[in-house]
């Protein structure tokens, strides 16, 4: 049986295939990350809050041009 969420809908991350909760309260990182989604990567809300982590950090570690 398959439960069915009511109010959120679950998304299926581009990146790695997990699902997960888009509405979910986000770390640091990952609101960096979405950031990045937004302005760097255009594709907000297509990836898991770990993806958007990991994205953070490498980011903050290598693309330092965005980061000025
Ligand atoms: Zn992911």
């Amino acid at each position: 049986m398959e439960k069915k969420l009511a109010d959120s809908e679950m998304q299926s991350c581009t990146l790695c295939g997990a699902t997960f909760d888009p509405d979910a309260p986000s770390s640091l990182f990952a609101e960096a990350g979405e950031w990045l989604a937004q302005e760097v990567w255009h594709d907000a809300g297509k990836l898991c809050p770990l993806c958007r982590e990991n994205r953070a950090r490498l980011a903050m570690m290598y693309c330092q041009e965005y980061y000025r």
